[in-house]
């Protein structure tokens, strides 16, 4: 649609994207006198594949915005506190990390609910839901973003939040496809009636049958128990592995499983979605009036698949990076670069050893056995809490 015919009202900021990248931003925003859109092409609740562990790094960056958005997150229904995981080496052997930050898993259907909920409340950004952007053309005066219904929004500066298949990172990165190295595949079930599962304890199972990755078992309250597994893509299409069948037949064999899914009920169906990990060589960012966060980033850690922290965060320091450029009345690609340092810095170092960690334990079941027999000592499981992080 050309420029000349946008009739729907202008915003200073449009952030594309309602998941905890886009919710955290809009939250980050609040006061800032900014008029922020936030666009989704859901309307909420909407579910998103995932393993609904909400990191405690996530609650921590939003309670240093405002502590009571995570009261209110933690009334969020059903949830599951967690306060420790139990790790399951190849070779059967099996320790427990116990997490100083207090968290909790949460249906990702309740979560994001429960955070756009808090934009609604406190924030005056203008929410629109069921807004797919199709395309996002930026000029030196603006961007403009074109809508599936035809309509078009214009803003002074676009974030795109928009997750792991971003419009916003497709249309304006130089280089938008990331390695395969760095991406993840996984899918997910939810399950009740599984026997042996304490609630408060996240599960991981690591086997020679899906190296660089992982099985894992969440309870996520209400009975209910999130189940999946997750690989390099390499390795996915490398071995042509179907990885919603190799779920089930691991969930079937497994000798630390096969008991406890004897009478366990399936609900739903098994689905999957892509993760794109930090680590390597980071991608830009940012460039002319535009910043990408979180999965639009790629910024999931490569060791344990987590990212709506990092999604978060990202949010924030973004959200720092808009305030600067309205500031200033700067909105050049060179200004912009700010945002690429402060990912560099703050979030830099921690997906640097994730991947290397990733890429030893990965390929070395052997390591991964003897790392579990270390970590039973009594004086090395502070070693073990500290490497995984
Ligand atoms: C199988 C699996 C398991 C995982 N397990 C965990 C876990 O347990 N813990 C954890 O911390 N992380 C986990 N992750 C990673 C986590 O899901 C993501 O890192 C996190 O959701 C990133 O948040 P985000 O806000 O960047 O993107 P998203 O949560 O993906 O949100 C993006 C939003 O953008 C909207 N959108 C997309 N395209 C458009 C468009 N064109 N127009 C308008 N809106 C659009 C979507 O509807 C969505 O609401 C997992 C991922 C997978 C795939």
């Amino acid at each position: 649609m050309p420029t000349s015919t946008i009739t729907s009202p202008d915003y200073d900021v449009a952030l594309v994207g309602a998941g905890p990248a886009g919710t955290a931003c809009a939250l980050a925003l609040r006061g800032s006198g900014l008029r922020v859109a936030l666009l989704d092409k859901s309307t909420f609740p909407r579910d998103k594949v995932c393993g609904d562990a909400i990191p405690g790094h996530a609650l921590k960056a939003l309670a240093q915005l405002d502590p009571a958005y995570v009261a209110a997150l933690w009334r969020t229904e059903p949830l599951d506190a967690v306060r420790r995981s139990r790790l399951v080496a190849p070779g059967g052997g099996s320790f427990y990390l116990h997490w100083k930050l207090p968290t909790f898993n949460s249906p990702r259907l309740a979560f994001d609910a429960a955070l756009l909920a808090l934009v609604r409340q406190h924030t005056a950004t203008a929410v629109l839901e069921g807004a797919t952007l199709k395309h996002v053309e930026i000029t030196a005066a603006g961007v403009h973003l074109h809508l599936a219904d035809g309509q078009a929004i214009r803003a002074g500066l676009v974030v795109g939040c928009d997750g792991a298949n971003s419009v916003v990172g497709r249309r304006l990165l130089p280089e938008p496809r990331l390695a395969r190295a760095h991406h993840s595949a996984g899918v997910r079930a939810y399950f009740e009636n599984v026997a042996g599962a304490e609630s408060g304890t996240t599960e991981f199972f690591f086997s020679r049958s899906h190296l660089a990755g992982y099985l894992w078992l969440f309870p996520v309250g209400a009975g209910r128990y999130n189940v999946g597994l997750g690989m390099l893509s390499e390795l996915v299409s490398q071995h042509k592995i179907d990885l919603k069948k190799l779920l089930l037949e691991q969930l079937a064999t497994h000798p630390g499983l096969a008991s406890r899914f004897r009478e366990a009920r399936q609900l739903g169906p098994i689905q999957g979605f892509g993760l794109p990990m930090g680590g390597g060589r980071q991608r830009p960012a940012s460039g002319m009036r535009f910043m990408l966060c979180g999965d639009a980033a790629s910024l999931i850690d490569p060791l344990q698949g987590h990212g709506i922290d990092l999604a978060i965060r990202s949010g924030i320091l973004a959200a720092g990076q808009v305030r600067a450029c309205f500031e200033r009345q700067d909105f050049s690609a060179d200004f912009m670069r700010g945002y690429d340092e402060q990912l560099r810095q703050q979030l830099g170092p921690q997906l640097a050893h994730s991947y290397r960690l990733q890429r030893l334990l990965g390929t070395r079941p052997w390591l991964m056995n003897l790392g579990t027999r270390l970590a039973r000592l009594p004086g090395l499981r502070g070693w073990a809490q500290r490497l995984v992080g």
